[in-house]
């Protein structure tokens, strides 16, 4: 059996030195050459879901060779590009005729063509509002739920200039909202991908998750989101009947999803994330739906919006990655994410 479906190549080392999230399994199964150019490049901006303000959710996804890229989630921007240029990691976006720009300026500009928003919590925009006022125009997808967050308590003049194009007035007009109907597919703009939405129960909020598709490709973006039994809802179980065939057919090359705390945080005061446990819980679900045991195998599965820790001695990235280890009979491909870590997924 050829692991092929989902095989991760990391675009040079992220952080050298910090080796624990970075090593693939199953390398051994190089892709064909007629794969060799397909899948998606995953670059993160931000990984964390608290407390450091410049390194917040944001994960930039395009197809491997095209460079119109999406956004998903905007906790940290320019100070994301910013970290990720000085490791190297933006050293092939193209910055020609562009000389006034810095690479940040050009990645912002000329590659980022729209943000898909997950939910309005400022860990997911803190980053889209302040570099709002350098941006070039964009669409802004979300739920609609999400926009009239952004609308009503964020682009409104009072929190911050309206940027968008409802709401108080007058409108900036640097980003077009556009509303995703869940379960639709709808085009990115300006570039050769297509999304698909579905809400995820996230405590008090609806979060959303983003099924990205170029050509047959996909991979799948979870926003924030609690455990079904928690949250009291099918959501996640819906969400996993959708992307069933595209595992099956081994067109699913990531999911990218929380684990924002350690197995030791009791169900109770999960306020609507995950945990190790649940994450591959959650997995199992999806196995389940696609009636084979054996179909995550290989499978790379991202882990974003670790809550940072204040406590001096705390490894929470290691901690989390060994509890994902130690429960994973799926044979998933676990992958922390930290800033500047760049991936190819195919
Ligand atoms: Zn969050
Ligand atoms: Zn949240």
């Amino acid at each position: 059996m050829f692991f092929t479906k989902s095989i991760v190549c990391l675009l040079g080392a992220a952080l050298a030195g910090n080796a624990f999230w970075a090593q693939p399994s199953w390398s051994e199964n190089a892709p064909s050459p007629a794969s060799a150019h397909t899948g998606f490049d995953i670059l993160v901006l931000g990984a964390r879901g608290g407390v450091q303000d410049g390194n917040l959710s944001a994960y930039m996804i395009n197809p491997h060779g095209d460079h119109r890229a999406i956004l998903c989630d905007a906790g940290t921007v320019v100070n994301g590009l910013n970290e990720a240029n000085h490791l190297g990691k933006l050293t092939d976006f193209s910055k020609s005729n562009q000389t006034a720009l810095t690479p940040a300026g050009y990645v912002l500009h000329h590659v980022i063509q729209g943000y898909l928003i997950s939910h309005a919590h400022l860990d997911h925009i803190a980053g889209l509002a302040i570099s709002a006022p350098d941006d070039t125009p964009k669409p802004l997808y979300g739920l609609q739920s999400t926009l009239d967050d952004l609308s009503q308590y964020v682009f409104n003049w009072h929190i911050w200039p309206n940027f968008a194009d409802h709401g108080n007035v007058p409108f900036l007009k640097t980003y077009t909202y556009q509303p995703l109907i869940p379960t639709h597919s709808q085009p990115l703009q300006n570039t050769a991908m297509s999304v698909t939405a579905w809400p995820l129960s996230h405590s008090l909020v609806t979060s959303t998750a983003f099924l990205i598709k170029s050509g047959s490709d996909a991979l799948l973006y979870l926003g924030d989101t609690g455990p079904d039994p928690v949250e009291k809802t099918h959501r996640l179980q819906t969400l996993w009947r959708a992307v069933a065939s595209d595992v099956q057919k081994h067109q699913l090359k990531a999911i990218i999803m929380e684990a924002s705390y350690d197995n030791s945080r009791p169900d109770n005061v999960l306020f609507g994330h995950l945990t190790p446990h649940w994450v591959l819980k959650s997995l199992h679900d999806l196995a389940q739906e696609t009636g084979d045991a054996t179909s995550l195998q290989g499978l790379t599965v991202v882990i974003s919006h670790i809550k940072y820790t204040l406590n001096t001695g705390a490894k929470i990235q290691e901690t989390i990655k060994r509890q994902l280890e130690t429960e994973n009979d799926l044979g998933v491909n676990f992958v922390i994410a930290e800033q500047g870590l760049r991936l190819h997924v195919h």
